[in-house]
């Protein structure tokens, strides 16, 4: 590969997976440390799932930190996490996570949105759907 040296490149090192906190996934109910679609809801509107806690709790493979922060994760009723495939295979509410091909393991989904340009269709994407919400609840509240 050639660079021009008059264009600055970014160089992103390619990101461990190991280094992402574990998280759980709203859709499917899995904790891992794959990346996330968070989805912003209105206060009270995601249901608790009290047995997801208590597995959480059970999980002895999980120390009392990520204990605590992935129940109340699960105890927002304000916010998915989401897998980005499972987002998908829900409905990504503004179409970032559908930029992901099928059949990736969580690693090289990571590697794809950190490293390639996809990263700013994400951006762009959802800065334009949270750009939408604000201005609906703007007129809501009006
Ligand atoms: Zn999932
Ligand atoms: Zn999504």
């Amino acid at each position: 590969m050639t660079v021009d040296p008059g264009v600055p490149v970014a160089t992103v090192a390619t990101p461990s997976i190991d280094n992402h906190p574990n998280r759980i996934c709203d859709v499917c109910g899995v904790v891992d440390r794959g990346p996330r679609h968070q989805v912003g809801y209105t206060p009270g509107t995601v249901p608790v799932n009290v047995a997801q806690i208590k597995s959480v709790i059970a999980n002895p493979d999980l120390t009392d930190d990520e204990k605590a922060s992935i129940s109340a994760d699960i105890a927002d009723t304000e916010l998915q996490l989401r897998h980005m495939d499972c987002c998908t295979n829900v409905g990504c509410p503004d179409g970032s996570c559908d930029l992901i091909p099928n059949g990736m393991t969580q690693q090289e989904i990571l590697t794809k949105i950190v490293t390639e340009p996809v990263q700013d269709q994400f951006i762009a994407l959802q800065e334009a759907k949270n750009a939408a919400i604000i201005a609906t609840t703007a007129a809501e509240g009006a």
